[in-house]
C-alpha cells in the first residue's frame, strides 16, 4: 500500500487548501473546498483527478467551492451528518465512529463539535494524518460559535489522544497571531518561545506554518494545556476544571 501524497496550498486570504492523493488507486480528495479555482489549479499542477471532497463543517469558507468542483468532476462529497441540511451537495453523511475507505486507506471520523455543532475530523491511522478543519489550529483553536466551551474542550481532548506523531492539517493560517497570544498565557514556556520565533521567521518569509505535529501542539498550544500549573496560576484558576481553564483562555483570545 503506497503512502498518500499530500499537497497544501492557500485559498481565499488565510484558508488552507489540501489535496490527498492515493497513487495506487489514483483517487484524490480535497479536504474542504474553500474556493474552486485554487483547487483546480493545484489538481492541474499535480496532474491529479478529483474523486472525493471531505468536508469538515458547513461554513462558507470551507464549502463554497464544492458545487462547481462536483459539477466538473463528478466527485463524491462526504461530510458531517450533523450538518447535512446545511451542505446540500453531500453524497454521504458521516459522524463519529464511522469509517470510510479512501484508496486503500481507512479513514476514521471523529466528532469534534464546538466551532460548529456538527464539525468532524478525518483521521487516517496508517498515515498518521488528521484533517481537523477549524477545531484545532497551530498554537490555537477555532472560535466556539455553535457549541459551548465544555463541548469544544471535549473535542480537543479527543484529538489530544491521537498518536503524538500525527500530522495535523488545519483550516487556517492563523499561527502568528496565535503564537503572540500564547506568549501572554504562558510566557515561561521554553518550547513555545522557540516555536514562536520559528513562526515569526516562517511568516516573514511568506511560508506556511502548517501542518503541525500533535506532540508539538501538546507542548506549546495553550488551548491543549489547561493542566499546566503556570497557566492556572496566571489565570487565578488553580482549582478549576480543565474545561473552565480552557474557557478562560478562549475568552481572552476572543477579546485580544
Ligand atoms: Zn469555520
Ligand atoms: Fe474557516
Amino acid at each position: 500500500m503506497a503512502d498518500l501524497q499530500i499537497h497544501q496550498f492557500m485559498c481565499l486570504s488565510d484558508n488552507f487548501g489540501v489535496l490527498a492523493h492515493d497513487p495506487a488507486s489514483g483517487n484524490t480528495a480535497s479536504i474542504d473546498a474553500p474556493e474552486a479555482e485554487p483547487v483546480r489549479k493545484a489538481l492541474a499542477e499535480k496532474g491529479w483527478k478529483l474523486t472525493h471532497i471531505l468536508v469538515t463543517h458547513h461554513h462558507a469558507d470551507h464549502t463554497q467551492g464544492i458545487a462547481a468542483l462536483k459539477a466538473e468532476t463528478g466527485c463524491k462529497v462526504i461530510g458531517p451528518k450533523g450538518e447535512a441540511q446545511k451542505i446540500p451537495t453531500l453524497d454521504s453523511a458521516l459522524g463519529g465512529g464511522d469509517t470510510l475507505t479512501f484508496g486503500g486507506h481507512k479513514v476514521q471520523v471523529i466528532d469534534t463539535p464546538g466551532h460548529t455543532a456538527g464539525h468532524i475530523t478525518y483521521f487516517i491511522p496508517d498515515q498518521k494524518v488528521a484533517f481537523v478543519g477549524d477545531t484545532l489550529f497551530a498554537i490555537g483553536c477555532g472560535r466556539v460559535i455553535e457549541g459551548n466551551p465544555q463541548m469544544m474542550w471535549e473535542s480537543l481532548s479527543r484529538l489530544a489522544k491521537l498518536p503524538g506523531d500525527t500530522m495535523i492539517y488545519c483550516g487556517h493560517e492563523y499561527t502568528l497571531s496565535n503564537a503572540r497570544f500564547a506568549l501572554t498565557i504562558e510566557p515561561e514556556n521554553a518550547a513555545l518561545k522557540v516555536r514562536a520565533a520559528e513562526v515569526e521567521t516562517l511568516r516573514a518569509a511568506g511560508k506556511p506554518t502548517c501542518p503541525t505535529r500533535l506532540d508539538q501542539e501538546m507542548a506549546v498550544n495553550p488551548f491543549l494545556r489547561p493542566q499546566a500549573p503556570a497557566i492556572r496560576k496566571r489565570l487565578g484558576l488553580e482549582g478549576a476544571a480543565d474545561w473552565q481553564v480552557f474557557a478562560e483562555i478562549r475568552e481572552r483570545k476572543n477579546k485580544g
